[in-house]
C-alpha cells in the first residue's frame, strides 16, 4: 500500500485532482483522461468529494475504480459536512478493504440551501482527523490556504490554526494561488511555528476568465491584475487558455525552483493542460 508521505520523505510527488463523474458520460470521459495521463506516472491522483452529499458514493466508486483500474494510488477526500461517525468508519472500512489508506480530511462547505443541511459530529477538520487516527492506520492529508480561508478572522489566526492541524496530519495540499509569495510566506510562517511537514502547492491552470472569477470567489484566492491583463490580451479562447497554461507553467517553475515538495494539479477532468504544463517544464512522460 503506497502511503503519501512515504513518497513526499523519498522525493518529490507530481498528483492529479479529478471531480466524480455523475453521469456514465461523464465515466467515460475521466476514464479517457485518466488514461491520457497515466503515462506522466503520476504519484496519486485524489478524487473530490461533494459535502453537500451529492456525490457521495461517485466520490467512493472512482476511488475504488482508481485502485483497482490503474496502476496510480488514489487518495479519497472525505468532508466533516453532513457526516455521522458511523458514516465515516463505514466509508473508510470499504477503503481499508480494497488497500486505500490515502485521505485528505477536510472541513467541507456548509450546503448552499440551509435545508439541506444534515447532522455532522464533527466541526473542524481536526475533529475528522482525530477520528479518523483512531479508528485506521491512514495517510492523512489537510488542506492549506496560502492567503487565509474566507472564515477565518485574520491571518494570523488562519496561520495559527493550520498549524495545529498539521501537527496532527502527515501533509498539506493548498488551495490554488497566483503568486508564488503566497505559497513561500505560508511555508515561512508553518516554519515558524515549528511546523516542516510537507505542504504541496495546488496548481490551477486557467483556461478561461469567467471560470478563475468564480472559482477566486468562492476560494479567497486573489485573481491578481497581472494575470487577468495578461489573459485579456489573448485573441482567441485557444490564446487565453494557451497563456494561462504558460501563466500556470511559471508557476510551477518558480515553484520547483523554491523547493516546493510536490505539485498538485487541479486538473477540472481534463487532460490537456496538465500534459501540456509537463511537457513545458521537460518532466519525464513514459
Ligand atoms: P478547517 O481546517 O476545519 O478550517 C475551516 C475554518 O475553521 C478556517 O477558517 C480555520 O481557521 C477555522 N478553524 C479550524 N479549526 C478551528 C478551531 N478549533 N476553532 C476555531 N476555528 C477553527 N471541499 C469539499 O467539499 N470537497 C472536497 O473534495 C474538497 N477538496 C479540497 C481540496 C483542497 C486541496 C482544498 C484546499 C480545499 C478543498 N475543499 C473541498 C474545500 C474545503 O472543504 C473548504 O475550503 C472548507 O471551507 C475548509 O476546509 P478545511 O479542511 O481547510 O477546514
Amino acid at each position: 500500500m503506497t502511503r503519501i508521505a512515504d513518497l513526499l520523505a523519498t522525493g518529490r510527488t507530481f498528483s492529479f485532482e479529478f471531480s466524480p463523474p455523475k453521469s456514465a458520460d461523464g465515466s467515460m470521459s475521466l476514464g479517457r483522461t485518466i488514461a491520457e495521463l497515466e503515462p506522466l506516472a503520476p504519484s496519486f491522483v485524489s478524487v473530490t468529494y461533494g459535502a453537500g452529499g451529492s456525490t457521495r458514493e461517485h466520490t467512493r466508486d472512482t476511488v475504488l475504480w482508481v485502485q483497482r483500474e490503474t496502476s496510480i494510488p488514489p487518495m479519497a477526500h472525505l468532508t466533516c459536512v453532513g457526516h455521522t461517525r458511523a458514516e465515516i468508519a463505514d466509508i473508510i472500512a470499504t477503503y481499508v478493504d480494497a488497500g486505500i489508506v490515502n485521505v485528505l480530511a477536510l472541513a467541507g462547505d456548509p450546503p448552499k440551501n440551509p435545508a439541506d443541511a444534515r447532522p455532522s459530529d464533527y466541526t473542524y477538520a481536526t475533529d475528522l482527523i482525530e477520528h479518523l487516527r483512531e479508528i485506521s492506520d491512514l495517510c492523512i492529508g489537510v488542506a492549506a490556504h496560502p492567503e487565509g480561508h474566507p472564515r477565518s478572522p485574520d491571518l494570523a489566526t488562519d496561520r495559527r490554526l493550520l498549524a495545529e492541524k498539521m501537527k496532527v496530519s502527515d501533509f498539506a495540499t493548498t488551495q490554488f494561488f497566483f503568486d508564488i509569495e503566497h505559497y513561500v510566506s505560508l511555508v515561512n510562517d508553518l516554519a515558524d511555528l515549528g511546523v516542516d511537514t510537507p505542504v504541496i502547492p495546488g496548481i490551477m491552470p486557467v483556461t478561461n476568465i469567467g471560470q478563475v472569477e468564480r472559482m477566486a470567489e468562492l476560494s479567497g484566492a486573489a485573481f491578481p491584475d497581472w494575470l487577468r491583463a495578461r489573459l485579456e490580451a489573448g485573441t482567441s479562447p485557444e490564446h487565453v487558455r494557451q497563456i494561462g497554461v504558460e501563466a500556470a507553467t511559471q508557476l510551477c517553475a518558480q515553484l520547483l525552483e523554491a523547493g516546493a515538495p510536490g505539485l498538485h494539479f487541479y486538473t477540472l477532468n481534463k487532460s490537456t493542460a496538465t500534459r501540456e504544463i509537463y511537457a513545458q517544464l521537460g518532466l519525464p512522460v513514459a
